[in-house]
């Protein structure tokens, strides 16, 4: 709570309980849910907030680095209350995002960047598969 507290003061992020309970949320999972999954679920401890104010939430906490936006596709967003670059799984049967520990590209961008005269900044690579339990 106190490590939330000073995140947000760092941040400059007033911290309101909308905002509180999004990021607590996002932080204590690591399914990297879908804006109306995080409200069906943060719904029922805050009966008051609405589907509009966790997508407020969640912008803010984008914008300020906090969390991270996922977009393997579906056409809505999903969230990772872990900023730091890593790469996602997500299972072409039940859907889930998995982190994919182990591995990373962290040379993706330099690889790239001796095949083209563009001046490469980022990338965005997602892997899809069956996932044990759907194999
Ligand atoms: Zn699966
Ligand atoms: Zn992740």
């Amino acid at each position: 709570m106190e490590h939330i507290a000073s995140i947000f003061n760092k941040k400059k992020l007033k911290l309101t309980p909308q905002r509180l309970a999004v990021y607590n949320y996002l932080i204590n999972t690591t399914a990297h849910p879908s804006a109306d999954t995080i409200y069906t679920d943060i719904h029922v401890q805050y009966p008051t907030m609405s589907l509009a104010t966790v997508y407020k939430a969640l912008k803010t906490l984008v914008e300020v680095g906090l969390i991270q936006e996922l977009n393997v596709g579906e056409g809505n967003f999903r969230y990772d209350g872990n900023p730091t670059p890593h790469l996602h799984l997500q299972c072409l049967t039940c859907g889930k995002v998995d982190d994919f520990n182990n591995f990373s590209l962290d040379n993706l961008n330099s690889l790239a960047q001796e095949h083209t005269d563009y001046e490469i900044v980022s990338n965005k690579v997602y892997f899809y598969g069956y996932c044990k339990n759907c194999q």
